[in-house]
């Protein structure tokens, strides 16, 4: 069964989620736990962990079916240890809301070399920030994203994603997120059944459908291996809908969150319709 949903806003706090997710029609859905653009946040209060409980129960959401997302700041590839370090804390900070929450999984990505470190290096240190996070933190799985590979960005080749899982020593805490307009625009190609199936054999191969815990379904407005990344609404960019069509025929997508991060929120609802009128039964 697919579970379809958005990034919703917690404008007015996490409570307010599941009846946005309800409202258009969502299965699942994406929060941010606290700002995603500044480095402090109050801690949630009990009343506020006690609400959104009560609320996911009442429109029927899952735990599992939900793929929070950690802040822009942290970069847990940092270069230097004491922003490594400030990242890192920022990160356990994250992993202690979800839990709080009832969430089992955070979305993230890896992080940066800031072109002051090999990517091996940088991917090393991903790991070994995850590690730490994982001791110190009880059981929440940590998704790291594909991305398009900007800048200096790490995590646009398949093998970014082995490499640190292969570092991580409690493998039940570690999945990845496959977001579309990402792997497009770095370079692996979706747009037909071929290069569809072609892409996610090669996913397969490299990282495993047992590590998938969430994707974003995101148009291009970014060209095939452009690097870029920017995303469009479904059937307006490069990727057009063919390949959301391929997801919504994959079982490999089943029993997992599956996030609209597309550009115009007014049309949410009509994009998750439309996406589940493409599953086949
Ligand atoms: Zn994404
Ligand atoms: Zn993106």
């Amino acid at each position: 069964m697919k579970f379809i949903g958005a990034h919703v806003s917690a404008a007015g706090g996490v409570a307010k989620t599941p009846a946005r997710a309800h409202a258009i029609g969502a299965k699942a859905f994406a929060l941010f736990t606290k700002n995603q653009r500044q480095w402090q946040a109050k801690d949630l209060t009990e009343k506020e962990i006690e609400s959104f409980k009560e609320n996911l129960a009442e429109y029927d959401f899952k735990p599992e079916h939900i793929l929070p997302h950690d802040s822009y700041l942290i970069n847990l590839a940092h270069p230097e240890a004491d922003k490594r370090q400030k990242s890192l804390d920022a990160f356990i900070d994250e992993c202690r809301r979800c839990e709080q929450l009832g969430l089992t999984k955070l979305n993230f990505h890896p992080g940066s070399t800031l072109k002051k470190i090999s990517e091996d290096e940088g991917l090393s240190l991903v790991a070994q920030s995850l590690n730490s996070a994982i001791k110190e933190t009880e059981s929440v799985i940590m998704v790291i994203e594909n991305t398009a590979g900007q800048g200096t960005n790490l995590g646009y080749r398949f093998e970014h994603l082995k490499a640190i899982i292969d570092q991580i020593e409690d493998k039940s805490r570690i999945g990845v997120c496959l977001d579309t307009c990402h792997t497009f625009a770095a370079g692996y190609d979706l747009r037909t059944p071929e290069t569809y199936t072609e892409t996610m054999q090669k996913f397969d191969d490299i990282v495993g459908f047992s590590f998938l815990q969430g994707a974003h379904l995101n148009d291009a407005k970014s060209t095939f291996a452009s690097r870029v990344d920017r995303h469009h609404s479904l059937g307006q960019g490069n990727l057009d809908i063919n390949p959301f069509r391929c997801i919504m025929q994959d079982p490999h997508f089943d029993n997992i969150p599956l996030i609209l991060e597309t550009i115009d929120d007014s049309i949410w609802e009509k994009e998750i319709s439309l996406l589940y009128s493409m599953v086949e039964d």
